[in-house]
């Protein structure tokens, strides 16, 4: 049995890695369960899964677990740093990160500097520390396994290849609600019309940025670091079906793709037990009944986000993580009905113009960049 541990356990990708793990029994073993706030749902996760470990990182919310339940065969545990040890916790062969958001990227570091491998949901991650996780890795001799189902794809199409042969990869997109939208259509909708994504069920933060193509922007990021690719070699394609998960082409012409039903349990699953293929319950193309493959050039001009990405993670150093903290202010402030769906990117857009590029930034950089910019996006959003 694998051992494993989840970190972001409540989420929808926790959710959908518990299942995989629920439909698997002789499979898995979880070693360490970690979620944020979420009390009734982790506490029913634990009493099914029986971790050795489980660790909330709310205080408040850890304090009402422990006065909830007893869970007489788990160590317990709450607070940041916990969640940061979780990470690191006993003989867990592999460690899925699935916490949204900068906050991920302390935990997958301990991991990592533990020897775990890592099913990488968390993109935000390798965008704002690419070179600082690719180089640990390395130096760990750990597999960064990519949970997220384009990199999951690109990862499948790469099995057996020469990576020299590579001469471009077409990472695809569904375009989100508001493809073929135009700027003064998206002036003024709402959560709700935002939240609405036509083939992904997702948390609340990747589906604001799938409908902004900021997601797709950080996702180039996140090939560039995961596959050593140069940006120019990465090409972006709107396909709204979401059936072709993402594709390679090689340098004789030819393009592998990977195809299924938009079901993360797939990625998740193959993460977890790379490099074997076991039974999973998605649902099976039916070509007789499928509709048709469409392709389509993105509007990097109303999705600006996109563009933004391209050329921050061409600069790199600080800049992907000025990128990446500017947009989760902005999508939190948009969530909380303080901004306007647009105005994500003019506070993107601010934080990037106030920032001074340092090359090669190591971990409290990076920490100390995330937290000013945060600070600066904020006081630019009271006066917006
Ligand atoms: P959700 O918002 O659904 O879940 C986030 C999870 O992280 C929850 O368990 C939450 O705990 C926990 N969490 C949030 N903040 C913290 C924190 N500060 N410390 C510890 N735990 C925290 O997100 P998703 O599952 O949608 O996404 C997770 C990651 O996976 C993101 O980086 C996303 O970009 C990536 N991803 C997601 C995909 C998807 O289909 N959902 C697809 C590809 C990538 P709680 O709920 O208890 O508060
Ligand atoms: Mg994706």
């Amino acid at each position: 049995m694998k051992k494993i541990s989840i970190l972001g356990s409540t989420g929808s990708i926790g959710t959908q890695a518990l299942d995989v793990v629920r439909k698997l029994p002789d499979e898995f073993k979880i070693c360490a369960l970690a979620a944020n706030s979420n009390v009734e749902l982790f506490s029913k996760q634990v009493e099914e899964f029986q971790p050795e470990l489980a660790v909330l990182a709310d205080e408040d919310a850890y304090k009402k677990f422990t006065a909830k339940r007893n869970f007489p065969a788990t160590q317990i545990a709450g607070g940041r740093q916990a969640l940061i040890d979780a990470a690191g916790y006993g003989d867990a062969e592999i460690v899925l990160t699935a916490m949204s958001g900068f906050a991920g990227l302390e935990p997958t570091i301990n991991a990592i500097g533990h020897g775990k491998n890592i099913a990488l949901a968390n993109k935000e991650t390798l965008v704002v520390a690419g070179e600082i996780i690719i180089n640990m890795a390395k130096d760990f001799n750990v597999k960064i396994l990519p949970v997220d189902s384009e990199h999951g794809a690109i990862f499948q199409c790469l099995q057996g290849e020469n990576s020299a042969d590579v001469e471009k990869i077409l990472l695809t997109a569904s375009g989100g609600p508001f493809r073929g939208k135009t700027f003064d259509e998206l002036q003024n909708v709402t959560v709700n019309e935002v939240l609405a994504h036509p083939t992904w069920n997702m948390g609340k933060k990747i589906t604001v940025d799938s409908a902004s193509l900021v997601n797709k922007g950080l996702e180039v990021i996140e090939a560039h670091w995961l596959y050593g690719i140069d940006y120019d070699k990465i090409q972006v394609v709107v396909h709204p079906q979401s059936i072709i998960h993402s594709m390679v082409e090689f340098r004789d012409g030819s393009i592998i793709a990977q195809l299924a039903e938009p079901d993360m349990r797939l990625p998740i699953q193959y993460a977890l037990t790379y490099p074997r293929r076991l039974q999973a319950p998605i649902n099976r193309l039916n070509f007789w009944q499928m509709k048709d493959l469409t392709f389509e050039e993105p509007d990097l001009k109303t999705f600006r986000g996109l563009k933004l990405a391209y050329e921050v993670g061409k600069i790199g150093g600080t800049l992907p993580c000025v990128f990446n903290a500017a947009n989760e202010v902005a999508v939190n402030a948009f969530l909380r009905g303080q901004i306007k769906f647009l105005q994500i990117y003019d506070v993107i857009e601010n934080a990037l113009e106030s920032h001074a590029v340092l090359k090669n930034p190591a971990f409290g950089v990076l920490t100390m960049e995330d937290s000013a910019v945060r600070i600066l996006s904020e006081k630019f959003i009271e006066h917006l």
